[in-house]
């Protein structure tokens, strides 16, 4: 096995730092689900739960990972979520359940390169409008761009009240609508800020 075990993924375990201890004994093994590959099993002596060098993947406990990348690049052309449950031949629920995931694994990446970024840039903001699923609904996104690499460090959505002919109809048809699109701005601001700070 290349894999060292170093720590124990159960985080109120004593092990739970990384050791130079052996803390763990061999207890069997299991078959991954999907790559039908063996994977060696392990028992704490510290906490007495049994983990295996999945435990410490980011994609613990996903039935199939293997999706994650073509979902990622897909989504990013802008497929849209019932044509990717098509060409990948799985379901909607899946492709949902892995755009909420791979959501939150890219915020987590944004920050880390953020970091370097941040350090010393500096940041042109502006103010894009878009919409919902309908042009009656229209949206306003604020970003902050870093200057040298034209790259979106920031970005918030916020919506915006009904305009122009059709405002009276969308009134009637959506109902009462608040206008958010400061708040998205301020955060954005106060991001950058908190940013700058750390
Ligand atoms: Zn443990």
């Amino acid at each position: 096995m290349g894999f060292l075990v170093r720590r124990c993924p159960n985080e109120s375990c004593k092990f739970a730092k990384p050791t130079r201890e052996r803390f763990y004994s061999k207890v069997g093994s299991f078959l991954c689900k999907w790559n039908h590959r063996k994977i060696p099993r392990y028992l704490c002596r510290g906490c007495g739960k049994k983990f295996s060098t999945s435990s410490f993947k980011a994609t613990y406990r996903q039935k199939k990972p293997y999706l994650n990348t073509a979902i990622f690049e897909l989504y990013s052309s802008g497929t849209s979520q019932r044509r990717l449950a098509k060409c990948l031949k799985t379901d909607r629920k899946t492709i949902a359940r892995k755009f909420i995931w791979l959501a939150e694994w890219a915020r987590r990446e944004h920050k880390k390169s953020l970091g370097e970024l941040l350090r010393g840039g500096t940041f042109q903001f502006d103010e894009m409008e878009s919409f919902e699923h309908t042009r009656l609904k229209p949206l306003s996104i604020g970003i902050a761009v870093d200057a040298a690499s034209a790259k979106i460090v920031a970005l918030e959505v916020g919506t915006l009240n009904y305009k122009g002919r059709m405002a009276a109809f969308a009134l009637s048809k959506y109902g009462p609508r608040v206008d958010t699109s400061e708040e998205a701005m301020l955060r954005v601001l106060s991001f950058i800020k908190a940013q700058c700070e750390m």
